[in-house]
């Protein structure tokens, strides 16, 4: 099976290129929807309170918002959060991989934000990255009611566009409109099949 990575920034376009996808009949695992079940998860919530306070969780629940204060306030808090999310979200993953391996599927595309700062890629085949222009992410994202502040501080946390790019197998930019995005679906499609196509049984 080719497993292949989609990445990018914040804001970059890594949802809306895998609802693309997933139109296509694709199979997409999505971690950053993984990373909500997981948090939502008794047993999490219990840790999460224990490690950033009880003010981050309401009627048994994580409040994302304080906790996403409480988190990015310095890379050490980020990296308790990261601690407790990622290992799960990563066996999830690999579960779900598994499944669609036992289906006989020969590929897979991951859609997560973090695919290099965790070092999940090394475990990937290929990777792919979304990207966009400063001013545009924060055009757009001010739309989705993102503060700038907010936006700026999680891009502090994350490795420079340029460095994915310059690592990633393949790379989409995304500065125009959606139906240019579109086109750059297309060839996109062309090459996971042409990977797909040195995949020449389910393992
Ligand atoms: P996050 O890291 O927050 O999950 P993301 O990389 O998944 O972000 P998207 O959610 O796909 O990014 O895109 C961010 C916003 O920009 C969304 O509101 C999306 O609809 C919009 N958007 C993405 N691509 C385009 C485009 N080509 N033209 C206009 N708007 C776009």
């Amino acid at each position: 099976m080719i497993i292949v990575g989609i990445t990018g920034i914040i804001g970059s376009g890594k949802t809306t290129v895998s609802r693309m996808l997933k139109n296509k009949e694709l199979d997409v695992i999505d971690l950053d929807a993984l990373a909500k079940h997981i948090t939502a998860m008794d047993e999490v919530v219990e840790e999460i309170g224990k490690a950033f306070g009880k003010e981050c969780i309401k009627d048994g629940k994580v409040n994302v918002a304080t906790l996403r204060q409480r988190a990015l306030q310095d890379r050490q808090s980020l990296q308790t959060l990261e601690d407790i999310i990622h290992p799960r979200v990563r066996r999830a993953m690999w579960n779900k991989i598994d499944e669609l391996r036992e289906k006989g599927k020969t590929l897979c595309v991951i859609d997560g934000p973090l695919i290099f700062e965790t070092g999940l890629y090394k475990e990937l085949d290929k990777t792919v990255v979304i990207s966009t222009g400063q001013e545009t992410i924060k055009e757009r994202l001010k739309i989705r009611g993102m503060s700038e502040e907010d936006l700026l501080r999680i891009m502090d946390f994350q490795i420079p566009l340029k460095e994915k790019e310059e690592k990633a197998d393949y790379v989409i930019y995304n500065n125009g409109a959606v139906e240019d995005l579109e086109k750059n679906i297309k060839e996109l499609l062309e090459l996971l099949k042409k990977w797909e196509g040195t995949v020449h049984a389910p393992e």
